[in-house]
């Protein structure tokens, strides 16, 4: 099977999860991980090892990890917000293959997020990286409000390049920029990425990680494209959302992102019908209506076949 032409990560069961108001029981989320690890997606966020009474969402992280059954060939994330998490993720260290850690662009984001200066997020990562890559992991750092930030506004590029740098000199093979709160615009996007490749130069993957909350996920995810971002991470049902400040939505929904990209003739390896399958089920099990536009109106049908 060969690669893909847009590499998707979904994030669902970690970013989605962690940000609905409910806690999914265990066995809800190792229903629909075990689904949504058979959609052909490649990439998939599982949990985080955070504090259970910061973060009740995701207190079931380790029985997450042992319960689910995955098959080969899907790389398993989970996201990593300090030495204390990395500590208890390596206690399962056979259950997955890459870390994922964060902090943000602004100081007041990361202050209201994480209670930490940049610098002191940046140190705490560089040795989190670094202890993770020995310990054999595939490390993504991700950057949030990178593209603008709901409490400082604009946030200068250089000061993105600058975490970038550490993070890529610490051992992060994979930057991820996200526009948690959803400002980002397709020109934005376009040249933040055209200018991230330049700047971070080839040896590092850049991924793009979209929030819809003003409906402007897709179109950025076009703009990406055209600066040659071919990395995504999404959320099926558009679950999810960002902690702080509140009323940040979801991710774009990865039903939404596959429908389109395959539509424009990139492939991204994942079967839609399947994808939307998960999602329904996840609709079922919260309760409610998703945001997912695909999940409503089903896969386009060109009466060709
Ligand atoms: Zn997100």
């Amino acid at each position: 099977m060969s690669a893909p032409a847009v590499r998707i990560r979904e994030v669902g069961p970690r970013d989605g999860f962690q940000n609905e108001p409910e806690i999914l029981p265990t066995a809800a989320k190792v229903e629909l991980i075990d689904l949504l690890a058979r959609t052909g997606v490649r990439r998939l966020e599982v949990t985080s090892f955070v504090r259970a009474d910061v973060i009740p969402q995701l207190a079931d992280a380790a029985e997450v990890l042992q319960r689910i059954d995955v098959p080969p060939g899907v790389a398993l994330t989970v996201l990593i917000p300090n030495e204390r998490g990395l500590d208890a993720a390596l206690e399962h260290r056979d259950r997955f293959q890459e870390v994922n850690c964060f902090l943000s662009a602004s100081e007041a984001h990361n202050a209201a997020n994480v209670n930490r200066t940049v610098e002191e997020s940046l140190t705490g990562l560089e040795r989190v990286l670094g202890r993770a890559r020995g310990a054999g992991l595939r490390c993504e750092a991700i950057i949030s409000v990178a593209f603008g930030c709901p409490y400082e506004g604009r946030v200068p590029r250089e000061r993105v390049w600058a975490i970038a740098r550490r993070l890529i000199a610490a051992g992060a093979q994979e930057v991820g920029f996200g526009d948690t709160t959803g400002m980002a615009n397709p020109a934005q996007v376009r040249g933040f990425f055209d200018e991230a490749r330049t700047v971070l130069g080839d040896g590092v993957e850049l991924t793009a990680h979209f929030h819809n909350t003003r409906g402007q996920g897709l179109a950025n995810v076009v703009a990406a494209l055209e600066a040659n971002c071919r990395s995504f991470e999404s959320s099926f049902g558009e679950l999810g959302g960002c902690p702080v400040p509140a009323g940040a939505t979801g991710n774009i929904a990865t039903e939404d992102l596959v429908s389109m990209l395959h539509e424009m003739g990139l492939t991204t390896g994942i079967d839609l019908p399947a994808g939307i399958a998960a999602a329904r089920r996840a609709q079922e099990l919260l309760g409610r209506r998703l945001g997912s536009h695909t999940l409503v109106a089903g896969p386009v049908d060109w009466r060709d076949a």
